[in-house]
């Protein structure tokens, strides 16, 4: 899985190559990240691995910092990059989506702004991609730069997935290459809730991993406070598995077992003893547990009522608000 090309194995020719970077509030670190990215793209163009038409896609997810300004000036100057901006923040996953819709080149890279994965690491995908695979999967074979908390609920959370059922790539986040034809089926997609890493899992065409060590950010902190990340691990979880509910139905069968024999009990003692079980403390502890368990069933179902709730909308995710570069291949469309 893990061959290095040579130009004799290719399966098929040099593509056009496309690099999606979701950018929020990233003034620090831009104009470095691009600078690299154009570095790597030029160097991917000479020695043959990606055509002369390769595009860089920035993606402003309304920013609230001077981001969009320095990509205005970017794409004004260079002529590989193209630049949209959403008309408000909409989250990584949108974002990402949002710039992967855009583009029309055979090959897509998506990559976080802070260049954590190495663009280097690009062409080691490209590889992949010209040997014949589909979808390349960017996984980290070492997270020493992530902190240990980030660390440790990671692997948990990636435990749990896979108790759950939910096929995801161990240690592999947003930084991949699809082919042209694996986007397009991940863009025929239509759930409001994006878990990228889970849905390109449902695409099968042939895939493989690239492995990289994680940089630590150049500048800038993480978009990925706690809050954010616990609501991308849930939405993971919602979107592809109904787990949470069989538990809770082997839950309540379990309480409805245990209750079934106390009352058992209850009633044994009273008639066949000359007395009954004491005190309200036995009547109270149930009645809250019960009572709490039920909220959080409750709670459960509810959250995925929610989901469901803002799937039957189906408004759309994110819109466009402008697009800047693209009069220079003169081929994309505003979606
Ligand atoms: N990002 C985004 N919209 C958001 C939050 C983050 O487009 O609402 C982008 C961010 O600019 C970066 C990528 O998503 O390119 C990953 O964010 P970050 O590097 O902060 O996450 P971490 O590496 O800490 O998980
Ligand atoms: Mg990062």
């Amino acid at each position: 899985m893990k061959e290095h090309a040579s130009a004799a194995a290719r399966f098929r020719n040099a593509p056009s190559l496309a690099i999606v970077v979701p950018c929020y509030n990233e003034e620090e670190i831009l104009l470095d990240s691009c600078a690299e990215l154009i570095r790597q793209l030029q160097r991917l163009i000479r020695i043959g691995k990606a055509t002369a038409d390769s595009k860089i896609y920035l993606v402003d997810d309304g920013s609230r910092d001077n981001t969009w300004e320095l990509m205005r000036e970017i794409a004004d100057r260079e002529d590989s990059i193209v630049a949209v901006k959403l008309s408000r923040n909409r989250g990584h996953q949108n974002a990402l989506h949002a710039g992967l819709s855009q583009t029309i080149e055979e090959a897509v890279v998506s990559i976080d702004a802070d260049l954590q994965d190495g663009a280097e690491n690009i062409e080691t995908m490209l590889d992949h991609y010209l040997q014949g695979s589909d979808v390349v999967y960017g996984v980290r074979s070492e997270r020493h730069t992530d902190t240990f908390f980030k660390r440790f609920t990671a692997e948990g959370y990636y435990k749990v997935m896979h108790k759950l059922g939910v096929d995801l790539v161990f240690n592999h986040a947003d930084f991949r290459l699809l082919s042209r034809r694996a986007l397009n089926a991940l863009l025929q997609y239509p759930e409001a809730n994006l878990f990228l890493r889970g849905m390109v899992r449902q695409l099968g065409f042939r895939s493989s991993q690239v492995e990289y060590r994680r940089l630590s950010r150049a500048a800038g902190e993480s978009k990925y406070p706690l809050r954010r990340m616990l609501s991308l691990a849930w939405s993971g979880i919602t979107a592809f598995s109904s787990a949470p509910l069989r538990a809770i139905t082997l839950l309540g069968l379990a309480a409805s077992a245990f209750s079934f024999i106390v009352i058992v009990w209850v009633l044994a003692t009273r008639l066949f003893t000359a007395n009954a079980v004491p005190g309200w403390a036995s009547i109270l502890l149930p009645l809250l547990f019960i009572g709490s368990v039920q909220l959080l069933c409750l709670g459960v179902i509810g959250e995925y009522i929610a989901k469901l709730f803002e799937e039957v909308k189906q408004r759309p995710r994110y819109h466009i608000d402008t697009v800047l570069g693209v009069e220079k291949s003169g081929a994309i469309k505003q979606k």
